[in-house]
């Protein structure tokens, strides 16, 4: 049975805030019109436990569960930036968490896949999503360290969960002339890394400094730390 709809009172509750939050992205040097017009729609307080729905849109992480967190909307703005999205783009998302980073992706692009590995996180953000409409979404609950081959290659791939490198077989998921974006580094604090790749030639550069949670699987962080 599909779940009901948000109603509209619900999705249009904290709009000031909202509104607030990308004039501070915009700011903080955010260009990209797509994203922001995707950041202005979303109601990032429907993707968060109830007892944070009012801090939802302050730039910093929260608590969604399992000791994971939602990331804080200007490391989303600036991760989306650099995916460089048309709209015609076929996105790979590794940690779904919350589901708002993958709601924007399924905004910009036609179609968003989404691994995360813990089951009930991976669901509960499909259920909101679907109650937000969204139909563009595929979901995995599995290690994303693998990426998931089948469906590549990839317009663009995105990690929003921080492993010591980026793993060799997502870059080999990605398109000629695809981007990567990923929080490279130590466990507590790491760079936000955008990768092209041309060809043979995988272009890298460092475009901020983060701290996400630990991406864990074959190709990143054991378990056991
Ligand atoms: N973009 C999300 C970030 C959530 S935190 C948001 O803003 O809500 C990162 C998520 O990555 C967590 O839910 C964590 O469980 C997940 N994760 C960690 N390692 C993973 C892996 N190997 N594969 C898939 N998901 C992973």
């Amino acid at each position: 049975m599909p779940l009901t709809p948000f109603p509209d009172s619900a999705i249009q509750q904290y709009a000031g805030q909202r509104r607030k939050m990308v004039e501070e992205l915009v700011n903080r040097g955010i260009k990209d019109y797509r994203v922001m017009e995707a950041m202005s729609r979303i109601p990032r307080h429907l993707l968060v436990g109830e007892s944070f729905q009012h801090k939802a849109y302050g730039d910093h992480p929260l608590p969604i569960g399992e000791s994971q967190t939602i990331s804080q909307p200007y490391v989303v703005a600036l991760m989306t930036e650099a995916l460089q999205l048309k709209g015609e783009d076929r996105v790979l998302e590794i940690g779904t968490g919350s589901g708002y980073q993958t709601a924007i992706l399924a905004e910009l692009a036609a179609q968003v896949f989404t691994i995360e590995r813990i089951r009930s996180i991976g669901q509960n953000a499909k259920a909101r999503l679907e109650q937000l409409g969204y139909m563009n979404v595929v979901y995995k609950v599995f290690d994303g360290t693998y990426g998931w081959r089948d469906l590549g290659p990839y317009d663009a791939i995105i990690l929003t969960a921080a492993g010591p490198e980026v793993p060799p077989v997502l870059i080999e998921q990605l398109k000629n002339g695809g981007r990567l974006v990923a929080p490279v580094g130590e466990q507590d604090s790491q760079q936000l890394v955008a990768i092209v790749k041309n060809g043979a030639r995988v272009a890298r550069r460092v475009i901020g400094d983060c701290s996400f949670v630990r991406m864990i699987g074959k190709y990143g962080w054991p378990e056991e730390q």
